[in-house]
């Protein structure tokens, strides 16, 4: 008898799997996975009040509304659909929701217009958009900025600006889409001459790479503007960051900075950003929603990681650098050293004036070698008495010092005569100071200046 209770049992069990009664078991559970608790009763209004408070804040969107929690609807983090509503629900969503608000990850998350909310007002911008690199977010620029016509664009760049910037519109240009003006940076001083009627704008990095020139914005967007209204000024805004300079409020247009370097501040994070005002940012916004270069959720987190502890990096790094510049312009084995904060350097006066928090965390100096064995000599001493963690290579902003040799780390795709055109000596060194004690600092300079001087007296 209570076999055939058992056997009676798991019968009915199967048939209701598949029959109408409705009851649960493995069949059913994996027919009908078990739903998000229903939400809403205005789906509207709950799907904002998954969003942060800074997104609903933008632009007067959603005024009113108040988010349920200051991270957003965590039930959504790594998802690609971000909301589930019923059909129904769904249907007034979409036709209430500003352009814009994310439903999709590759339209963006709710954690990165929490990272583009902070990123803009950081640099006093209206809005920002970000992408998985510093290059992603200015092809995405430039791309925006080219003419749905056949009409070609002309840019003007700094001979000194980022060579995978220029790389870009060298390619543009041998299509034929885009007429390109390079300018050495001592010649932002004059440019109205350069702007044309199809001036699309201009591209270039304060502090340059790798001498640290400073352009004086407020005086380029001067004469951009006296030109030509509507060229953009947009600075490749990498090599300080928004604590020490703030080019937006110096009449730049657009500011891209690389994130990777003093905003990812671990040398473990990769992304980029446009910031600037909202008309130019949505239009960027609407091709990174084609393309989908979006940030993943997890690096977004380290983007908002390091602008937690940006403001006490940057005091380290910026003192660091100093006192690096310091030692080494007192230095009989340096011949020159390039520093903004230094009052021999040739464009002291505008930084003091243009980088009121600070002139950033890299140095860069020659030092008196007579050939490439010098120099390693003096990078290699001061690797092997610096803190574990520094290490010869491109990029900056990291807690640990990065050094290099310029034409041997960042210009090394280019032939001797190229980097001499360039004005890039064979003696350049590179040093990103990082955040570790000064004296550390100090004490690997002095070993590396020593093993030098060494050498050079052997
Ligand atoms: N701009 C400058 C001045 C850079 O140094 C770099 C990278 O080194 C970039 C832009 C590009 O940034 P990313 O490496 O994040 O693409």
């Amino acid at each position: 008898m209570s076999g055939e209770i058992a056997t009676g049992e798991r019968e009915v069990q199967q048939d209701s799997g598949l029959g109408p009664t409705g009851s649960a078991n493995a069949l059913d559970a994996l027919r009908h996975p078990p739903r998000a608790p229903e939400v809403v009763d205005d789906p509207v209004q709950a799907y904002r009040r998954s969003l942060p408070a800074a997104v609903l804040q933008g632009e007067g969107k959603g005024q009113g509304i108040q988010p349920v929690a200051e991270g957003g609807n965590a039930t959504t983090f790594g998802a690609t659909t971000l909301a589930e509503f019923t059909g129904l629900q769904w249907r007034d969503v979409s036709k209430q929701l500003h352009p814009g608000e994310a439903e999709y990850f590759r339209y963006g998350t709710p954690i990165s217009r929490r990272v583009e909310s902070a990123l803009a007002e950081l640099d006093c911008g209206e809005a920002a958009v970000i992408f998985r690199s510093g290059m992603a977010a200015i092809w995405t620029l430039i791309d925006t900025l080219m003419p749905l016509s056949r009409e070609v664009a002309h840019f003007i760049v700094g001979r000194e600006g980022y060579k995978q910037t220029r790389n870009i519109l060298d390619r543009l240009k041998l299509r034929g889409h885009v007429e390109l003006t390079e300018i050495p940076m001592d010649s932002f001083g004059s440019l109205e001459h350069l702007i044309q009627p199809n001036t699309k704008a201009i591209f270039f990095e304060t502090p340059s790479n790798p001498f640290l020139k400073v352009i004086d914005v407020e005086r380029v967007a001067a004469q951009v503007k006296s030109a030509r209204s509507d060229a953009l000024v947009v600075v490749d805004h990498t090599f300080a960051n928004p604590l020490n300079q703030k080019p937006l409020l110096q009449g730049a247009d657009v500011v891209v900075p690389s994130l990777t370097k003093y905003i990812g501040g671990d040398n473990r994070t990769a992304a980029g950003a446009v910031i600037g005002r909202s008309e130019i940012v949505d239009r960027v916004r609407e091709l990174r929603s084609q393309v989908g270069n979006i940030v993943a959720e997890g690096d977004c987190l380290r983007v908002e990681q390091g602008l937690e502890t940006l403001e006490e990096r940057n005091k380290l790094s910026n003192r660091n650098a100093l006192l690096a510049a310091q030692i080494l312009e007192a230095h009989p084995m340096v011949r020159q050293v390039f520093y903004p904060g230094l009052p021999s350097h040739a464009d002291h006066a505008v930084a003091l004036r243009q980088m009121p928090g600070g002139f950033g965390g890299v140095v860069s100096f020659q030092l008196c070698s007579r050939d490439f064995h010098d120099v390693a000599a003096f990078i290699d001493t001061f690797l092997r008495v610096a803190p574990k963690g520094s290490f010869i290579g491109p990029s900056f902003g990291g807690e640990y010092p990065l050094i290099s040799s310029v034409p041997i780390v960042s210009h090394f795709r280019q032939t001797p005569e190229e980097r001499a055109q360039r004005g890039i000596p064979d003696d350049l060194v590179r040093l990103s100071v990082g955040t570790i004690p000064p004296e550390w600092l100090e004490e690997a300079l002095r070993a590396g200046l020593l093993a030098l001087a060494d050498r050079r007296g052997s």
